[in-house]
Formats: C-alpha cells, sequence, structure tokens
C-alpha cells in the first residue's frame, strides 16, 4: 500500500485551497503536479551548472552535457530500452508522433498502403496519421471497440493484411481507460511486416512499461504527465529503425558537416534533435523517473487499481439512484487505467465541472481531444476524473459528492 499522506507532502500544490475548499486534484490524466524532489532537481541544475550542451569545452558545459546524457540513460533504463541512442528527446507525446509522421512515414508509405489505428486514439496518435495519408496516398482504416470498450482482437486480426504498413496503437486511452494488449497488437503487426507505433502518453505514468518485450518500433510518451516538467518527453526509436528515418528538423546540433550547398548529419539520436534542448526538463525528468521508481510502479499500479475499483463501485450505486448518469469504459479495474469517464443525459459536462470546481475538485470536461470516439460513440462531450499516486479514496468521496451535487442542482 502506498502512503498517500507522506507522498502528497512531497507536492506544494496539493496543499492549496480552490474556492474555499482543500484542493482535490483529479486531471491527471491532462498532466500531472510535481514533487519538490523533481522542483529542487531543476532548481539546482540552473543554480549549478546551467550551459548549453554539447557545444562547450568548459566545466559548465561538460557537466550540463553529462546530466542531460545521464537523463538519457535513465529514460532508457525506465523504458526497458537496449541502448540510450534509442531514446529521442522532444517536448511531448505528440511531437514524438509527428516526428515518427514526418520523418519515417512520409518517406516509406505510399498510395494503396494502409496505416490501422483505434477510433480512441487521441488526435496526437490520429491526425499525424490523417496528414501522412493526405501527403502519400495511404489511408486510415479503423479500429472499434467492443460494447464494453475492450480491445476486439478478432476485428483486429481481420483488418490485417499485406496493405498495413503501420500501426498506430494506444497502450491506454485517454477517454475510456482501457489498456490495450499491445504486445499481441505488435506481434500480430509483425507478421505482415507493419512496423508499430506505440502511444504510451496515459500508461508510461502508471505502469511499467518495456519496449523491448513489446517488440515496438516506436514508443512515445510525455514527461509533464509522470510528475515532470513541461516540455519535455521522449520517443523510443528501435535500433534497427534508426537508419531509416530522415531527420525532422535540420539546424545546429544536428549536423557533422555543412558546406555552402549541402550537410551531413550525426549520428542517432543527435540527429532528430535540432537546436538547443530542453536540459532542463530532462533533468526534472530523470529525478520524476527516480521518484517514481523508489516507490515502485507495480505498487503505483495497485493503488491505481484499488482506487478505480473504489470508483467504479460509486459509479455503479449513484447510476442506480441517478439513471440519466453513464460511464464509459471496461466494467474491471484491472482493465482500466485510474480514471473514468462520464456524462449526465441532458447536462452539459462544464457545467458538471463547474459544480465540482466550486468544491475545489479538479476535472477535465469536453472531447479529451479524442472527438472520434465520442462521435462513434453517438455521444456529446463528456467529463473525466482521473487519479494518480497521490490521490485516495477521500478524493474519490470528493468526487462524489460533486457528481450527485451535480445532479441535485441540475436535473
Ligand atoms: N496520447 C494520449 C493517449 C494522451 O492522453 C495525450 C495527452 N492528453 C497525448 C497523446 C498527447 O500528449 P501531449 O499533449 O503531452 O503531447
Amino acid at each position: 500500500m502506498l502512503d498517500v499522506q507522506k507522498i502528497k507532502a512531497d507536492f506544494p500544490i496539493l496543499g492549496r485551497r480552490v474556492n474555499e475548499h482543500d484542493l482535490v486534484y483529479l486531471d491527471n490524466a491532462a498532466t500531472t503536479q510535481k514533487p519538490l524532489q523533481v522542483l529542487n532537481a531543476v532548481d539546482d541544475y540552473y543554480k549549478t551548472c546551467n550551459a548549453n550542451v554539447h557545444r562547450g569545452s568548459h566545466t559548465l558545459a561538460d557537466e550540463a552535457t553529462s546530466l542531460y546524457e545521464k537523463s538519457r540513460e535513465t529514460v532508457a533504463r525506465f523504458l526497458g530500452a537496449q541502448k540510450s541512442e534509442e531514446i529521442i528527446f522532444v517536448r511531448n507525446t505528440t511531437e514524438a508522433i509527428n516526428l515518427v509522421a514526418y520523418a519515417y512515414a512520409q518517406k516509406h508509405l505510399q498510395t494503396g498502403d494502409e496505416i490501422l489505428l483505434g477510433i480512441w486514439e487521441h488526435h496526437s496518435n490520429l491526425v499525424p496519421w490523417q496528414q501522412v495519408c493526405l501527403k502519400t496516398g495511404a489511408r486510415l482504416v479503423y479500429m472499434y471497440p467492443t460494447k464494453e470498450g475492450l480491445f476486439d482482437f478478432n476485428a483486429y486480426k481481420a483488418k490485417l493484411n499485406k496493405r498495413t504498413k503501420l500501426v498506430a496503437a494506444t497502450q491506454a486511452s485517454n477517454v475510456l481507460g482501457t489498456i490495450f494488449p499491445v504486445t499481441e497488437i505488435v506481434s500480430e503487426a509483425k507478421k505482415f511486416g507493419a512496423v508499430t507505433v506505440i502511444d504510451g502518453a496515459q500508461s508510461t505514468p502508471h505502469m511499467s512499461v518495456n519496449v523491448k518485450s513489446m517488440g515496438c518500433d516506436f514508443f512515445a510518451f510525455s514527461g509533464h504527465k509522470m510528475l515532470a516538467p513541461m516540455g519535455i518527453g521522449a520517443l523510443y526509436v528501435k535500433l534497427d529503425m534508426l537508419d531509416k528515418l530522415d531527420p525532422f528538423m535540420t539546424g545546429g546540433a544536428m549536423i557533422l558537416e555543412v558546406d555552402e550547398q549541402n550537410a551531413t548529419w550525426e549520428n542517432p539520436p543527435y540527429k532528430f534533435e535540432a537546436g538547443t534542448p530542453n536540459v532542463s526538463g530532462a533533468v526534472g525528468l530523470a529525478r520524476a523517473i527516480q521518484y517514481l521508481q523508489e516507490i515502485g510502479m507495480g505498487n503505483i499500479r495497485n493503488h491505481e487499481i484499488e482506487v478505480t475499483k473504489y470508483a467504479l463501485e460509486f459509479f455503479n450505486k449513484a447510476r442506480i439512484a441517478a439513471p440519466a448518469l453513464n460511464i464509459l469504459g471496461p466494467i474491471d479495474p484491472t482493465q482500466r487505467t485510474g480514471l473514468i469517464s462520464f456524462y449526465y443525459n441532458g447536462l452539459h459536462p462544464h457545467d458538471v465541472s463547474a459544480i465540482l470546481d466550486q468544491q475545489g475538485v479538479a476535472i477535465r470536461s469536453g472531447f479529451h481531444c479524442a472527438m472520434p470516439l465520442h462521435l462513434k460513440l453517438g455521444i456529446g462531450p463528456t467529463c473525466r476524473a482521473s487519479w494518480y499516486l497521490y490521490n485516495d479514496k477521500k478524493d474519490i468521496d470528493a468526487l462524489m459528492e460533486g457528481v450527485l451535487e451535480a445532479s441535485r442542482l441540475l436535473l
């Protein structure tokens, strides 16, 4: 069991009052709060050895470069990558997936090819593929969830074929909460020689990830959803794919030699990191990973299953009292991450979240950057409450009060 009170004490912002209530932060799928350990690591970096990396020949530049590269090694170990050059620092998951779309897919796909993806994908793992199709003549083929919000393996197998050149799959949905069987998804895709891109934005913060055993070609995640600062994330590129990618952006730091007309590229990962990188962000990300690992990814996952189970029980009871209440996603807490999307027939989710905000409870409302899923389900925008290692059942109690209050006041 996690010592949630002890963990909470590491997060100064969680001591805030909002609308005369103690803040209950349940918008972790959007971004997480940052512990003192991460804030101090970033602060220390700027106070003691800030310099530009890879280019100076002075002590501070060497120290900054060494911290930056150590952070890359930390990320590589955390993801189970074989080598640290498989890790490219980017701003976030969106940039990571765009890098694959521009540097790999636009180069290798052509008319007649297919990209297979879930209707539940976040826009970041959907719109870049639409753009690839517009530019190459390839087309998108969608997978749809089962009624329960689970992966339909038979439908997936039926849609895979020799035209499938790329499978883009999220490991955990930011709306349904569903955890998808990415290892099996990858191994089926491999039978047809398709390249696999895994969106780890909602999984990496919450469970152990191992890209090597998963077997994927690309894996993307954002630091800000796992206690690290905003503006830092990473793309894992399997070693044997690295030389199949063109540079995404060109300029300083990624070149070997330049003459008047031409340039040659540095080796990966530098080939993909043009310009001054976010060194303090990388340092913060490495510290966030250390923080999570000290607690243990398995412990975090178990804690979240417990909280999710509690929340699901509440929603199931509440639906008897308030039949207009609906929830999305699987009923089994072990098949989902720590979030629940819900809506009341006849109520706008912004009104529900405004009532919760009055009680100090922060949730998200809208389409959660997954409009095609909402359209497919035939529903409007929804509310989403999402928890993390510093949330406990008391936070869910506060959520419950607000959800029921909304139905009392508005329905
Ligand atoms: N994919 C999923 C599943 C997400 O939940 C998000 C963030 N909501 C993203 C991608 C995009 O992450 P970012 O905004 O950090 O690029």
